[in-house]
């Protein structure tokens, strides 16, 4: 298909475009709008911009993609419309059908993303051994070294992007099948485990997997699950990202296979759980990432529909038997894929909010972008550092020690900001909601 300057199957949809009004009122909570004060950096602005490429009255140029590059696709806007303007998946579309046209004129880390995506996170065997010699790294003192006394000696660039390579800890999480098998067992739900989060935070898997068997659920892993192709989507690679979506129905749709319950696609399995607020609100749209497909699209639909985030899962159960108390101060980050683009915001305060001695300290903008956004730290390292240094300081006015997130990518972009930060550094953690809920049940015995 072509329209205007747009080609390929994701041109962006007319009449999603003409709901907007230009009221400007995504403009105050927008990052990079925030930032630059650029009209051209705003929803608003990106929206008249691919109206234009639309119509044919400008080309869907490198210079488009630049200005799309910049926006977070954190759906601050989205949630600020009162038209409904639904900016992600346009922008999604807009970028797709802009690199449809060969399109490539993005700076390199742009193509190093892709071959990263491609070839590295979307392949098990080639990044589990890249996050072993990242576990070495850290381990053997190297890391230490070149973040201490080495450090002068890196050139800017380098010292920035070692500064934001992820620590692995602990064993890595690789578990599928039947995780666990509880005595009276409630439901069966499967879990995505996901290509980096169980090799860089495992912590926040074995926490998911005790809270779900402790309220009577039986978890599996299907072993053929895939990386769930946000990144690629968001990236404007939506072919990776149909591939991976169509691996993904099928082991998930195996998983409910021999439940013993009804026969068909997804036969016993209560819910999906996805513990990344990223990861959740891409498979609840794999019907549309599907929608041209005749073959997978009904599939996909249905699928869709059976995906819950985590928190959103456990605030639906009775969980607030057996706390027991945690004596910290926490802040709550709002991961942009859980409140702007799967409307949780509830869900994370009322687990939060249970525990007994946890105090919570609301930021003024809980709900702002972390500057995390995938791989944007690492191809807009710049913009990154910026909206991090906002957050930071809305952190640290509240007084908490305790930061938790809902997101994986939200809490290594945190983490690099504690570090840096003079207040918190070796004073404050993140976590995730569900391993502060775990060490509740924990300390209630
Ligand atoms: S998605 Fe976020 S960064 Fe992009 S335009 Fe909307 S508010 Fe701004
Ligand atoms: S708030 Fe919605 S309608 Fe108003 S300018 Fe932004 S996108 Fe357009």
């Amino acid at each position: 298909m072509t329209s205007g300057a747009f080609v390929g199957p994701d041109v962006p949809a007319l009449p999603d475009l003409q709901n907007c009004i230009h009221c400007g009122f995504c403009l105050p909570v927008c990052p990079t709008y925030i930032a630059t004060g650029q009209e051209l950096e705003s929803p608003r602005g990106r929206l008249h911009l691919i109206r234009a490429a639309l119509d044919g009255r400008a080309e869907a140029s490198g210079r488009l993609l630049a200005h799309l590059d910049l926006c977070l696709q954190c759906r601050a806007c989205e949630t600020a419309c009162p038209s409904n303007v639904p900016y992600g998946r346009i922008v999604e579309d807009a970028r797709a059908a802009t690199m449809a046209r060969g399109v490539r004129a993005r700076p390199r880390s742009w193509s190093m993303r892709a071959l990263t995506l491609r070839q590295v996170i979307a392949r098990p065997r080639v990044l589990r051994p890249a996050f072993a010699l990242l576990r070495l790294y850290g381990r053997s003192g190297v890391q230490r070294l070149v973040r201490g006394p080495l450090a002068r000696l890196l050139p800017g660039r380098l010292r920035e992007a070692e500064a934001q390579a992820p620590a692995p800890s602990g064993r890595p999480f690789r578990r599928s099948g039947v995780l666990t098998a509880p005595e009276q067992r409630r439901g069966r739900v499967a879990f995505l485990t996901g290509c980096v989060h169980g090799e860089l935070y495992p912590s926040m898997h074995e926490a998911t997997v005790r809270v779900l068997a402790r309220l009577g659920f039986e978890v599996v892993a299907p072993l053929a699950q895939a990386c769930c192709g946000a990144l690629h989507s968001h990236g404007g690679d939506v072919e990776a990202a149909r591939d991976l979506a169509r691996r993904n129905i099928a082991a998930f749709d195996d998983a409910g296979e021999g439940a013993g319950v009804d026969a068909g696609e997804g036969a016993g399995i209560d819910a999906v759980i996805v513990n990344a607020a990223g990861c959740g609100a891409a498979m609840k749209e794999y019907g549309r990432l599907l929608r041209n497909d005749v073959e997978w699209r009904d599939r996909a639909e249905r699928f869709a529909t059976s995906v819950r985030d985590v928190l959103e899962f456990v605030a639906g159960q009775d969980f607030a038997a057996g706390l027991g108390a945690l004596d910290i101060n926490v802040t709550l980050q709002d991961a942009c894929h859980l409140a702007h683009a799967q409307g949780i915001r509830d869900a994370p305060r009322e687990i939060l909010r249970a525990i007994p001695g946890l105090r919570l300290h609301e930021m003024a903008t809980p709900d702002r972008c972390c500057g995390s956004a995938g791989f944007y730290s690492v191809a807009q390292p710049e913009m990154s550092r910026t909206v991090l240094g906002a957050k930071m300081a809305d952190v640290e006015s509240t007084g908490a020690t305790v930061i938790a997130t809902a997101n994986p990518g939200c809490t290594l972009q945190l983490e690099n900001g504690v570090r840096g930060s003079e207040l918190l550094a070796g004073r404050a953690a993140v976590q995730h909601v569900i391993e502060l809920l775990d060490a509740s049940y924990r300390a209630g015995g």
